[in-house]
Order: C-alpha cells, then sequence, then structure tokens
C-alpha cells in the first residue's frame, strides 16, 4: 500500500477513536472549547499550551481568560498577576511575558484583532509554526496543519510513514500533501488525541488499538 493510502486509511480509522473518546482520556477535547471562542482566546490558549498538559492548561487558559477577556484587559494586567494565574503551567514566566506583549501588540499594532496570517503570527513571540498553523485553523477556519510531539512521533516513529522526517515541518508538508485540504486542520486533534489515549509517548496501548496489525511499529515491538 502507498503511503498516501496508508495515511489515509489510518487517519480515518484514528477519527473514529478519537470521536468516542472521552474529555478525560484524551483532554485535547477540552481545549476546542477555549481555542474555537475567539481569535484571541485561540492565540492565548495554544501559546500557554506549549510544553503543558492539555487539562491543565485548559483549567489556566480559562481562569486568565475570564480575568482578561480581550488584548486590552490582557495587556493592562500586572505582569505580576500573570505569572501568579499561570504558575501551574511550566516556563510560567517566559510566558507570561509572551501573552502580555502579543495582547499589547495586539491592541497597538493590529487595532485589537488577532493577525490572520501565518507570517504575521510568526513575528509573535512565543508563536512558532505549531502554534501558528493551529490558531489559523481554530480562529480564522483557514486550511493549516499543526504538527506537534503526538503527530510527529506517530507519523514517523509510529506508522513509519516518513521514517527520514528531520523536523516538524517535514510532517506538516507530507500531510498537506497526502490529506484533502478539509482534514488539514482537523488531523492535529485527531492524531493529539489517540497520542494521549492510545498510541502514548511512552507503552502505547498496542494491544487494545485497532491498527495493531497493520502497524509496523506494533510489529517491530510484537513478542514472538
Ligand atoms: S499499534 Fe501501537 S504503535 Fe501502532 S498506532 Fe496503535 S498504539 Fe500506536
Amino acid at each position: 500500500m502507498d503511503p498516501e493510502t496508508r495515511l489515509r486509511k489510518f487517519v480515518s480509522v484514528v477519527k473514529e477513536i478519537y470521536e468516542n473518546l472521552s474529555e478525560d482520556d484524551a483532554p485535547v477535547k477540552l481545549m476546542k472549547k477555549v481555542k474555537t471562542r475567539s481569535p484571541f482566546h485561540a492565540l492565548i490558549t495554544t501559546m500557554l499550551s506549549i510544553r503543558a498538559r492539555d487539562e491543565v492548561t485548559h483549567k489556566v487558559a480559562a481562569e486568565l481568560l475570564k480575568r482578561t477577556p480581550t488584548p486590552e484587559a490582557l495587556c493592562d494586567m500586572p505582569l505580576e498577576e500573570i505569572e501568579r494565574i499561570l504558575k501551574p503551567l511550566g516556563f510560567y514566566r517566559q510566558k507570561a511575558r509572551n501573552v502580555k506583549e502579543a495582547a499589547c501588540r495586539i491592541v497597538k499594532e493590529y487595532g485589537g484583532k488577532v493577525p490572520d496570517t501565518l507570517e504575521e503570527l510568526l513575528t509573535f513571540k512565543g508563536v512558532g509554526r505549531k502554534v501558528a498553523n493551529i490558531v489559523l485553523y481554530n480562529a480564522f477556519g483557514k486550511p493549516a496543519v499543526g504538527v506537534d510531539t503526538h503527530v510527529y512521533r506517530i507519523i514517523k516513529e509510529r506508522w513509519k510513514l516518513l521514517p527520514n522526517a528531520k523536523k516538524p515541518e517535514d510532517v506538516e508538508r507530507f500531510l498537506m500533501e497526502n490529506l484533502p485540504q478539509e482534514m488539514w486542520g482537523e488531523v492535529n486533534r485527531y492524531l493529539v488525541g489517540f497520542g494521549q489515549a492510545i498510541c502514548k509517548p511512552v507503552n502505547p496501548k498496542c494491544d487494545i488499538c485497532p491498527l495493531r496489525e497493520e502497524c509496523p511499529y506494533a510489529a517491530e515491538t510484537r513478542q514472538p
């Protein structure tokens, strides 16, 4: 089977699995509610989610955005207060500086509206391609693929669809070239939920995975 056909088949199975997962098993589902509320919510929540567990990010982002629902409010909040709210997250001091600076730039340079191009989003501190692409899809409905550690691991190391990938952009390009555009945005959520619940970074649950018969990683690690 060629990589494109295998990819589409695997993703359609994972989509079904994702749809049946609970928020406890796949906390990425919690994030959808915050990320799709407004472009500002999407940007701040996604910036906070870097190297943090979704269930913690969800609570912290909800508290911050309840207190500062607009870029103006977040720009005006003292840095120490933002740090206090973000404390449960890793790198909270750096994240506090980044979200405050982003909010102030949105107010001063963009008239209070989050910009909607990859190039502009990448100029914000704390926003890389993954964050920018997730924001473009969740906030503006633009076709974009966010590649995080779950997506990268599953495509490269578990399904071995792109074993020579060197960086997330390689996987991003591969997914865009081999999936229909209408799936680009959601594939991140499907694979992240699947990675959180089943194809975990350590000790993947191959014994209960519907893909185990066709998965190269499962074949390699199966007991004789
Ligand atoms: S069989 Fe194992 S490694 Fe392969 S996709 Fe399923 S959980 Fe991941």
